[in-house]
């Protein structure tokens, strides 16, 4: 029934993370945020796959699995300075990983992908957690046509890879308002809130009321304007459980209308 996922190895079960990564900066720069993501990535056990879910990878009526076996670093970003554009992430693909994925995944089509490769979503963020990019890795897609609870019904089916040596990544923010940047200047009322409210639900493991965030209505919408950076973190606490433990870092904001607080369960 579950051929491609019998294959993978069983391992001690992997932990998972959420990573709000902001501004593609962050790959090159040695700032409080990226230091913590190399602290982090000391801790880790070694996965034998990563399975990262990126706010950059949209996708509407299919979820695609990156079968790749040499994905290649996709500079999804405009205005940039010339050595962010340089910037390759080498790490081998993971197809096997992948076909297990596919392979698991039963109350939704996922379908193999040879196009994607690796957006600055996933790159910006292992080149610090694995910069040695010697861990196979692939990119499962966003289907923005499917709701946030059909979102967190496909992460549930993804937990057993945990138990595979699949360290599953979601990356995009917890509060993500591109329009309201504000350099220097505090967080937002609303960005606060917003932030308040989801770590509150985190806290108590209470993994509806983050799926539900569109029923507090006017912070949501003002911290998702696009639900894109939002729903990774559904894949991350899908695959997780009361026995995991969390812990939170890189709490805080970045230009008013970014969080950065990042969470892992383990
Ligand atoms: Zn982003």
């Amino acid at each position: 029934m579950h051929e491609a996922f019998d294959k993978l190895r069983a391992t001690p079960r992997m932990p998972a993370l959420f990573v709000g990564h902001g501004s593609p900066m962050n790959a090159i720069e040695d700032n409080a945020w990226s230091r913590q993501w190399r602290a982090i990535g000391e801790r880790l056990p070694e996965p034998s796959a990563i399975l990262c879910v990126s706010a950059h990878w949209m996708t509407r009526g299919a979820t695609l699995a990156n079968v790749d076996a040499k994905p290649r670093t996709i500079h999804d970003f405009g205005g940039f300075p010339a050595e962010l554009y340089a910037q390759q992430y080498p790490a081998p693909g993971a197809p096997e990983a992948a076909a297990a994925t596919i392979d698991l995944v039963r109350a939704t089509h996922v379908e193999p992908d040879t196009q994607w490769g690796l957006d600055h979503g996933a790159w910006s963020v292992l080149m610090h957690l694995f910069p040695r990019a010697d861990v196979p890795v692939f990119q499962l897609s966003l289907d923005l046509g499917r709701s946030a609870q059909a979102h967190l019904d496909l992460a549930r089916e993804l937990k057993p890879l945990r138990e595979k040596g699949v360290l599953i990544v979601g990356s995009g923010n917890l509060v993500h308002n591109l329009r309201a940047l504000a350099p220097g200047a505090p967080p937002y009322d609303w960005a606060e809130a917003f932030d308040a409210k989801m770590t509150e639900a985190i806290e108590h493991r209470d993994v509806q009321s983050v799926a539900d965030a569109e029923k507090l209505g006017a912070i949501t919408r003002l911290a998702h304007p696009t639900p894109e950076h939002f729903l990774p973190l559904l894949y991350t606490l899908g695959v997780a459980d009361q026995a995991d433990e969390l812990a939170w870092f890189n709490q805080g904001f970045d230009l008013a209308s970014i969080s950065m607080r990042s969470l892992m369960l383990s």
